[in-house]
């Protein structure tokens, strides 16, 4: 053995030792097998060229990848036609490798198509820099969804590039299954309302949450005012659900109410309903001033200082500096919601939740996507510190709902919990024949050229598109240097 080769074996050794010894051993594999869950180009790959902000270099993490070389060639989607519609985002790259991710409910997907131009090119590993680059394009509600949609597909990438599950990236795993909350659909019927609830507690959950809308309380004269909010016999209405529903899945489950649409508009109303739901000692009363009234922390801390019920909001607000730093500096609310499908993906929804964590705030999670979206929320929720539980939707009324992914543990839910897996990124995979049973519109991760061009960043002067230049004159070409 020369002595070139020796000492290259023992400085390799050396980085083995080191790897083990930070529990980073998977990253640093040595053996021949692909640590992607799908395979690997291997190094000799064409590199896609250098990309925005050029390329990124890292060191000789595994022998046989070229992380260094690793390129974002597309972006695709598949929307699945369900309860609410699941815009499914798959990214690929020029090593086989690719990464799935997904638009808030409701959303579409042109959210996360849009920011195509932004993407392509550059090396997936370095996600805060790309995460930086298309935030800009990021906003509250629906407009969160592609940001998030991207974060969630470059976690997934580089799980799988590194061979670590997307729990692994965010840090470590305080827990192995999450716990989930059962959003119920509403009636004005305390009856029926319980029996759904029972239904719901039958299939093993722990943790529960009811609807209490306008239309569920509006069912007898004088249960709202003049501006639609409810009365004080309206509440005591309402209370007669939440009782009923209590007398049901029993007092000492924990229940929390959405009243997202019960029309509450000033913090009078508010302080209100929390006042005359106190008797029932509320697990959390969610958005009182809408999905939107987040931005209205000065009224929620006047509302949380009068009343002993627990509030809660946050599943429209995007970034924490964006939406959930006020609430949290100021103590506006008990709890903080957000929805990692318009929080900001992995990333941003646990540094959210670490912040809150600093301030003594619980998170709850929102979540009403497919496994796609849900699984990467419970990858970031068994990280956080401070995590209490995570909504869940339509296991009862879509049998399929578990069937779009495969891949995991079935059930999925599993008695009111999730089971976090451990296998590179994700962990899962879409089961491509029962996508295809409910699609939106026909296709299956079709071409999306029409994306291939700048969408939302649009075009300034300077570039090498048409445009009027600083003597006002229109050209067709690079008129400056910035
Ligand atoms: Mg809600």
């Amino acid at each position: 053995m020369s002595n070139l080769r020796s000492t290259r074996l023992s400085r390799r050794r050396m980085l083995w030792q080191a790897a083990a010894a930070s529990g980073l051993g998977a990253i640093f594999k040595l053996t021949p097998s692909p640590a992607s869950a799908q395979g690997r180009g291997g190094a000799g790959q064409p590199s896609a060229g250098p990309g925005r902000g050029g390329a990124v270099r890292y060191g000789p993490i595994n022998k046989y990848s070229s992380p260094s070389d690793l390129r974002i060639t597309d972006l695709r989607a598949v929307t699945v036609a369900a309860n609410f519609d699941y815009p499914i985002i798959r990214m690929d790259t020029n090593q086989g490798v690719y990464g799935l991710g997904e638009v808030r409910d409701g959303g579409h997907k042109g959210a996360a198509l849009g920011l195509k131009p932004l993407l392509v090119g550059r090396n997936p590993l370095d996600i805060t820099g790309i995460l930086d680059a298309i935030r800009p394009y990021a906003g509250h509600g629906r407009q969160g969804g592609g940001y998030s949609a991207i974060d969630i597909c470059l976690h997934d990438i580089n799980g799988k590039v590194f061979g670590v599950p997307v729990w692994r990236l965010l840090g470590d795993k305080k827990m192995d299954r999450v716990r989930l909350y059962a959003d119920t659909t509403g009636t004005s019927d305390p009856k029926k309302y319980a029996e759904r609830m029972l239904a719901r507690k039958k299939l093993g959950f722990t943790y529960f949450k009811m609807d209490i809308t306008y239309n569920f309380i509006n069912v007898r004269p004088g249960n709202v005012d003049m501006y639609g909010s409810p009365t004080q016999k309206g509440l005591e209405y309402a209370g007669e659900l939440i009782a009923a529903v209590k007398d049901a899945i029993g007092w000492e489950t924990p229940l929390a109410t959405d009243t997202a649409s019960l029309r509450v508009r000033t913090v009078k109303d508010a302080i209100r309903v929390c006042q005359a739901w106190e008797k029932y000692e509320l697990a959390f009363i969610e958005d009182l001033f809408g999905t939107m009234g987040f931005t209205r922390w000065q009224d929620y801390k006047e509302v949380k200082a009068a009343t002993a019920s627990k509030i809660l909001t946050g599943e429209d607000g995007f970034g924490l500096k964006e939406a959930f730093k006020p609430l949290i500096d100021n103590r506006a609310v008990d709890l903080i919601h957000p929805d990692p499908g318009t929080a900001g993906g992995c990333l941003e929804t646990k540094r959210i939740a670490d912040y809150a964590h600093e301030q003594n705030i619980p998170t709850v999670l929102h979540m009403a996507g497919s496994p796609v979206a849900t699984f990467a929320a419970a990858h970031a929720a068994c990280t956080m510190r401070n995590f209490v539980a995570m909504e869940v939707h339509a296991i009862d009324f879509l049998k399929w709902w578990e069937e779009l992914v495969t891949g995991v543990s079935k059930p999925i839910v599993d008695k009111g919990f999730i089971t976090v897996p451990d296998a590179p990124g994700l962990g899962l995979e879409l089961n491509e024949e029962v996508v295809k049973q409910h699609l939106r519109e026909p296709g299956y991760f079709e071409p999306t050229p029409e994306y291939d061009k700048v969408r939302f960043v649009g075009r300034g002067t300077g570039g090498p598109w048409p445009h009027y230049n600083v003597d006002g004159v229109w050209v067709n070409e690079r008129t400056s240097d910035y």
